[in-house]
């Protein structure tokens, strides 16, 4: 018996081994002796993991597919979290560091980078397979039309590598789309030189209007006359490369401290 897919849970499993031993193996393994696999549904990622030097421990939503893997992977043994990972606090199960992977659920897979952001401080690596527009989105330089937020906030935090493209025909079922595999690598530096809050909020509002110039797009943060005269503001959000973002964040954070 296997898992019947179901939808809402964006169940598309992998058929093709090679490619599920090439995820595997975008793992470098080092800085870690644990890792954590989002949705492994009948375990064909999970296989491979398994036979690596690190602990593999995985975390699913879905009943059926826990049952499945409890009946054909005894070596999970008591390393499964039957559980929803954007709940999961990495922190209640893992004391130590932990590379993230997955073929990630489609419908969830940015808020599943969003959860990893958060929690980076536990997590120096995170590799799998996302929607091909996505992926590409996550890895974008500035200057083009797919840099945007994700890219942004990822590439504050993480080194981000494109590994490889994978067609729609080795699922089953076959998602409308194409499939892309990428790999982040935590950088040294874990924390950002301004106010990370403030830095998200400025990124994700300069993006919600990504055509505007960052006068128009950042009124609602109520900039004073005079720092709105800077010619950072002449730009699009799409240019500003994390750098950028940062010492704009730094300045309005300066801008809006009480004068003497
Ligand atoms: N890794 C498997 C399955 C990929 S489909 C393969 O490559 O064949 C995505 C998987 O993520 C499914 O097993 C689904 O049940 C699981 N999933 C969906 N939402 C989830 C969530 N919020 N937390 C954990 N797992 C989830």
């Amino acid at each position: 018996m296997s898992v019947r897919p179901k939808k809402h849970l964006g169940q598309h499993f992998l058929t093709d081994q090679g490619i599920a031993q090439d995820i595997a193996a975008s793992l470098s393994g080092t800085g870690y002796s644990q890792v954590l696999e989002i949705g492994p549904g009948m375990g064909v990622l999970t296989q491979y993991l398994l036979q690596k030097s690190f602990t593999t421990h995985v975390v699913e939503i879905d009943t059926e597919s826990v049952a499945y893997l409890t009946a054909h992977l005894p070596k999970l043994e008591n390393r499964i979290i039957e559980g929803d990972f954007l709940k999961l606090q990495l922190s209640d199960y893992f004391a130590d560091q932990v590379a993230i992977i997955g073929n990630f659920p489609y419908n969830i897979s940015s808020q599943i980078l969003f959860r990893v952001i958060e929690q980076r401080a536990l997590v120096p690596e995170f590799a799998g397979m996302f929607q091909k527009e996505v992926a590409e989105r996550i890895c974008e330089k500035p200057g083009s039309k797919a840099y945007g937020i994700l890219s942004v906030l990822t590439q504050a935090f993480y080194e981000t590598e494109y590994l490889f493209n994978v067609s729609r025909f080795v699922f089953d079922p076959p998602p409308k789309v194409a499939s892309g595999v990428i790999r982040l690598v935590r950088k040294k530096e874990q924390q950002l030189p301004c106010d990370t809050a403030l830095f998200f909020r400025v990124v994700k509002t300069a993006f919600q209007q990504r055509r505007k110039t960052l006068r128009n797009s950042l009124k609602s943060l109520g900039l004073s006359s005079n720092l709105k005269e800077d010619s950072i503001f002449d730009e699009r959000p799409e240019r500003l490369s994390v750098s950028d973002f940062v010492q704009l964040t730094q300045k309005i954070a300066d801008d809006s401290l009480p004068t003497q």
